[in-house]
This record gives structure tokens, C-alpha cells and sequence, in this order.
């Protein structure tokens, strides 16, 4: 079978997203996705763990409804292997394993900050990037280097979508409070001075976080939004600046869902022009946690280095993005 043809399902469930997505080769056929919301606070692992169990079997029918194949055209399944929260991991990990078992086709685990990488560069036609991931549970500035997708920075507290989710709900927000803090900074105006903190290429929120729920007492929600988002993009747009700098890139990959934001895109995007460099958004549908990037990887990989062992197959919890040997690209 050549396989630029071959149908490769994805599954994704490492936090609070369970997804299934299926590749043809280079060709999106269908990406669903299920998110579980916890009822009030942070992720449980377990409820979400739960939540996932509930979900599968119905996004696995939904994916193949959309993708207008019959589970036996599947030629090979790939599911996250990590990094992500034990539960939700082996909650996927053995769904995977006994679909690719009782379809008796091969079965690839990819590694789930990569995948976002990867889906990105194929949707945009970025070559070389410095991607810039953003999500509720990852701030990393990440660029290839002799092999291997290096982390060049990193939070070293509380992720950018977790940091806005929390202010969010101290400022009355509804979960996610992300896009909400958004749309509130777009008809603020005055900039509060708040703690900006870069070491290096790695960044820390928790202090800016903290002070800007602070300011909620004396100044405007929309003022406070607006210098929350300022100085935190702010940040974000140095780290990556430096990275490219450092690492010798000329391309920009913004990913992860808080690179839904306009104004994020828009200081990135401002960078990148001033120094001569290409920048790129990932489209919003793949840019979040989902089941299409592992079934690309999983192509990718498939390709380069064939299958896993089925016993080879046990999730990686902390599984670092420079722990994997990066075998096909040139
Ligand atoms: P992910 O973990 O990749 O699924 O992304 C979810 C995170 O993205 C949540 O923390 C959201 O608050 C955040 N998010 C989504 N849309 C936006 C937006 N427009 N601006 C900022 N953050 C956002
Ligand atoms: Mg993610």
C-alpha cells in the first residue's frame, strides 16, 4: 500500500479534550472533538479520565461519520502517548490499543506538544519554524535543532491559558476565561504597570497573574484585561524573539488555543515584520487539543520508523518534546 494514501486514525485525550481525527495521508478527513468542563476549579484528572471513557466510543462513530469511511479502511491508529495526566492518558492508550487490536492494524504513540508542531507546519507551510505553543496546560517556545525539537523557553509557573482562566475567574469570568478577558482588553485603553517577568527565554506568571486580580479592587475589568493581556503577549513575544535569534529561525508557528487570540497574533505578527520574518497562526480548529494532529504524527512517524511494540505502547506522562528523535524531516 503507498503511503501517501494510507488512512490513519488519531486519538487525543491528554487533559481535557478527547478527540479522534482521521488523516488520509496529507488530507484532513474529519477531526471531532469532546471537551470535558469541570464543574467549578482547575481539570480533575480523574473526572476527566471519566469523561473521556464516557465519550469515546460515540466521537470514534462521529470521526468515521464525518470521514465517510467504515473502520475496517483504517490502515493505522495513532493515539498521544504523553505528556499529559495519568488518567486521561490511560484512558486513550487503551482505547487506542484495543481499536488497533480488533482491527489488527498497527498502532503508532506519538508525543502530543510535537503533534501540534507538526499539524502546523502542514497546514500553514511553515519549513522551520519557532513555534510558540499556547494552551491551558503549556507556555513553550520550541525550534529544531541537530535532530531533535528543542525547548528554548518555557513557563516556569503557571501556563498563559491557565494563568487567564484563573484571573478569569476571579474577575467573574465564565470558564475558559481566556477569550472573555479578550473580548473585555479590546475596550480597555489604559495601561496598568504590571510584573513582567523573562528570564532568558523562560517566563513566569504567576506573580502578573496575582497582581492583576489585585487591581481588580481599584481599576477598571476592561483596563485590567487589556495591561493583563499587554504585558503577558508582551513576554511571550520576547521569549520567541530571542529563540528565533538564538536558534537562527526566520518563520514563526503561533499554536495551542490561546493562539486564537487576535492580539496575541497581531504582536507576534509585528515582530515578525520588523525582523523580515514569516509568521503563521495555526487554524483555529487544529490549533486546539486535538485527534487529527496524533493520526498526521502518527503518518509521520509511520513513515520514518514504522510501528510500535503493542507492549511498547504504556503512556509517558512527563515525556519531554527533546526526548524524541526527530526521524522524519531532512
Ligand atoms: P487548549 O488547552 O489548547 O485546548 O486551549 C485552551 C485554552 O485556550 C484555555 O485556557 C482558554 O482560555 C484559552 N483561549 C481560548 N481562546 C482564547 C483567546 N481568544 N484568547 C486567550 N486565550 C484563549
Ligand atoms: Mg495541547
Amino acid at each position: 500500500m503507498p503511503l501517501d494514501t494510507m488512512i490513519c486514525l488519531g486519538i487525543e485525550s491528554t487533559a481535557h479534550t478527547f478527540g479522534v481525527g482521521i488523516m488520509d495521508g496529507e488530507e484532513v478527513l474529519s477531526n471531532v472533538t469532546d471537551m470535558y468542563i469541570p464543574s467549578k476549579g482547575g481539570i480533575h484528572p480523574r473526572e476527566a479520565a471519566e469523561h473521556h471513557s464516557k465519550v469515546c466510543d460515540k466521537v470514534l462513530d462521529r470521526a468515521l461519520e464525518e470521514a465517510g469511511i467504515g473502520k475496517e479502511e483504517i490502515d493505522l491508529v495513532a493515539f498521544s502517548r504523553g505528556p499529559g495526566m495519568p488518567p486521561c492518558l490511560r484512558t486513550g492508550a487503551v482505547f487506542a490499543r484495543s481499536l488497533a487490536l480488533s482491527l489488527d492494524v498497527p498502532i503508532v504513540g506519538v508525543n502530543h506538544c510535537i503533534a501540534h508542531i507538526e499539524i502546523g507546519k502542514l497546514k500553514t507551510g511553515a519549513e522551520d519554524p519557532v513555534t510558540l505553543y499556547v494552551s491551558g496546560g503549556n507556555t513553550q517556545v520550541i525550534a529544531l535543532s541537530k535532530g531533535k525539537y528543542r525547548v528554548f523557553g518555557e513557563v516556569l509557573d503557571t501556563p498563559v491559558g491557565n494563568a487567564l482562566d484563573k484571573f478569569g475567574r476571579e474577575a467573574g469570568l465564565e470558564h475558559p476565561g481566556g477569550p472573555k478577558v479578550e473580548k473585555l482588553a479590546s475596550r480597555g485603553s489604559k495601561y496598568i504597570e504590571l510584573p513582567y517577568s523573562v528570564k532568558g527565554m523562560d517566563m513566569s506568571f504567576s506573580g502578573l497573574m496575582t497582581e492583576a486580580v489585585r487591581k481588580l479592587d481599584s481599576e477598571k475589568k476592561e483596563d485590567v484585561c487589556y495591561s493583563l493581556q499587554e504585558t503577558m503577549f508582551a513576554m511571550l513575544t520576547e521569549a520567541v524573539e530571542r529563540a528565533m535569534a538564538h536558534a537562527g529561525k526566520n518563520e514563526v508557528l503561533l499554536t495551542g488555543g490561546v493562539a486564537a487570540n487576535r492580539r496575541l497574533q497581531e504582536m507576534l505578527e509585528t515582530m515578525c515584520r520588523e525582523r523580515n520574518a514569516e509568521f503563521y497562526t495555526v487554524p483555529h480548529e487544529l490549533a486546539g487539543d486535538n485527534g487529527t494532529m496524533m493520526a498526521w504524527l502518527g503518518i509521520l512517524k509511520y513513515r520514518s520508523t514504522g510501528a510500535d511494540d503493542l507492549e511498547e505502547t504504556g503512556f509517558i506522562q512527563n515525556w519531554r518534546t527533546d526526548e524524541v528523535d526527530v526521524t522524519w524531516t531532512e
